[in-house]
């Protein structure tokens, strides 16, 4: 049967200005790095990009080394294109990325104009797309010199290939480097992808403070932790869970007493204010001015209905804010 989107779709998610860009985001976007290769079913991830995108959820992130294996997120999701969302491609936002390993030899990894460029193209046939929306350098590369990175960046907009560049993972400082760099070749840096939730807080050291002044968006990743602050670890590891599924990133390990005690003490004060340990989560990340959007993941619908549904309660007063505070010292 032929896709059709909700027409309800733009009814109840929030657009968030990405920095001082012309252009907006949802407050909740859809990572593809899980779920979305060759070891996962395909119609599993043709309804998580119906539900997100039924949902209001118009930016789906991707990078050339999602899978497994490593590109069959894009294959698959340019497949998913292609048969379902060619009539609504301009109501999305597709983001690629470079920077981590891709394929072997001298010109497959971090971030020199070679790697960048050949990979973007790789990237665009593997979708399908002429253009995708937003390209990242996924990564610092601490030998190529930033101008040539950026360089990149700037070029691949100069050629219709990326309307808007970011980065992921810089620290603050070379993230203001980056920026003045790009702005001075003409090609504003969008929007900054860094790691963010309640267990993992360096962007608020300096990071963002560095963004909101320099008029760059951010895209906070795994802002449940791959997991852990939802209600799915609390009574032991579920066997379809990622930390069952033999990740390097998420393990028994991770899940340690400590941690599984703050997730309780957590998931207490989500219920109290009617709502689950997830959509607290994404909230808090969402607190304040700072953060355009959180990306997340997914493996199931009502995942994505959990956090579309993190939308009607996501205020805290000072008193829960110190609360959240005082289990996450
Ligand atoms: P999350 O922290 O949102 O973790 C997602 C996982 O949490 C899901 O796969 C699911 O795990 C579980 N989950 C989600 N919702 C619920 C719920 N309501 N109840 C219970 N469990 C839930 O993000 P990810 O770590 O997946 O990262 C999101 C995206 O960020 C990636 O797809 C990618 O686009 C981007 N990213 C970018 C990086 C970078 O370097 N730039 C690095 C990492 C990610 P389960 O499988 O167990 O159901």
């Amino acid at each position: 049967m032929v896709y059709q989107a909700s027409s309800a779709r733009y009814e109840s998610m929030e657009y968030r200005r990405c920095g001082r860009s012309g252009l907006k985001l949802p407050a909740i976007s859809l990572g593809l790095w899980h779920n979305f290769g060759d070891t996962t079913l395909l119609d599993n991830s043709r309804q998580l990009l119906h539900r997100a995108f039924d949902s209001g959820i118009t930016h789906f992130d991707l990078a050339n080394n999602y899978g497994p294996p490593p590109g069959s997120a894009e294959e698959n999701f340019g497949r998913i294109l292609r048969e379902d969302f060619l009539p609504y491609r301009d109501e999305l936002i597709i983001s690629s990325k470079a920077g981590y390993t891709m394929w072997d030899g001298p010109y497959g990894d971090w971030g020199s104009r070679k790697y960048l460029i050949s990979s973007l193209n790789q990237s665009l046939k593997r979708m399908g797309l002429e253009y995708v929306d937003i390209f990242y350098h996924h990564r610092p590369d601490p030998e190529t010199p930033l101008e040539e990175t950026m360089r990149a960046l700037d070029t691949v907009v100069r050629q219709g290939k990326a309307l808007y560049v970011g980065i992921s993972n810089y620290p603050a400082e070379l993230a203001a480097q980056a920026i003045e760099i790009l702005n001075d070749l003409g090609t504003p840096c969008l929007i900054h992808q860094p790691r963010y939730s309640m267990f993992e807080r360096w962007v608020e050291a300096s990071l963002l403070d560095v963004l909101q002044e320099k008029g760059v968006g951010s895209i906070a990743f795994s802002p449940l932790a791959g997991g852990q602050l939802t209600d799915r670890y609390l009574d032991g590891i579920p066997a379809d869970s990622r930390a069952a599924s033999g990740s390097k990133f998420l393990n028994a390990d991770q899940l340690t007493a400590d941690k599984l005690e703050k997730v309780r003490k957590l998931n207490a004060i989500a219920l109290r204010r009617g709502q689950k340990l997830s959509q607290m989560a994404l909230a808090w990340v969402l607190r304040g001015d700072k953060v355009t959007s959180v990306l997340i993941g997914a493996s199931k619908i009502g995942q994505i209905d959990d956090a579309v549904g993190m939308l009607a309660n996501r205020h805290f007063t000072a008193a829960e804010l110190a609360e959240i505070e005082e289990i996450l010292m």
